[in-house]
């Protein structure tokens, strides 16, 4: 914990990387539109349902820093079957080395350490970005057995049969099917 830091919210989360302890210091992302800036700049259909928060012990090293954390919320995104709310609670450990941007251009990387006059700052915030975008899951359900949408007509199957399905059990139809059989 470095006096200063330790608990302050910034807007923009720059962290000069030289004005850490050695033994580096804890920051916490808490703040909501970090999160929901990106999640409205890139379009993307997501709400937050229990605050994201994101606690990150970042360790400054010659080459770097080594940025450990933790990211943890809910957020509502579409589900990939029936297009319904899926609730999407998150938990997210992750350790990421940051090199310093000319390290990350020999190696043909992106860093998100960026300097300013020559002093490299992490960017809390971008880095705190990508892990979020990480942690999503590829395919969020509603609910484990979303039966999806009927393709022909569009009805969610999660309430029952649709008139599709119905039409399938047509009495008529069943009629004639026996018919063919016989
Ligand atoms: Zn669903
Ligand atoms: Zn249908």
């Amino acid at each position: 914990m470095t006096p200063g830091f330790a608990g302050h919210t910034l807007k923009i989360m720059l962290i000069p990387l030289r004005e850490l302890p050695p033994e580096g210091a804890l920051f916490t992302l808490a703040d909501q539109s970090a999160w929901l800036a990106p999640i409205r700049a890139f379009g993307m259909k997501c709400a937050v349902s229990r605050p994201l928060v994101a606690s990150v012990s970042v360790i400054p090293a010659e080459s770097g820093c080594l940025a450990r954390g933790r990211l943890a919320g809910t957020v509502v995104l579409p589900c990939n079957r029936c297009a319904e709310d899926a609730s999407v609670s998150l938990t997210a450990d992750f350790e990421e080395f940051e090199p310093l941007p000319e390290k990350a251009r020999e190696n043909g990387e992106e860093s998100r350490i960026v300097l300013r006059d020559g002093v490299p700052l992490l960017d809390l915030d971008a880095l705190c970005w990508e892990e979020f975008l990480l942690a999503l899951p590829l395919a969020p359900l509603c609910r484990p057995d979303c039966k999806g949408i009927c393709p022909a007509c569009g009805t969610s199957l999660n309430n029952g049969p649709c008139a599709c399905a119905r039409d399938g059990l047509d009495p008529r139809l069943a009629a004639l099917r026996g018919l063919k059989m016989r």
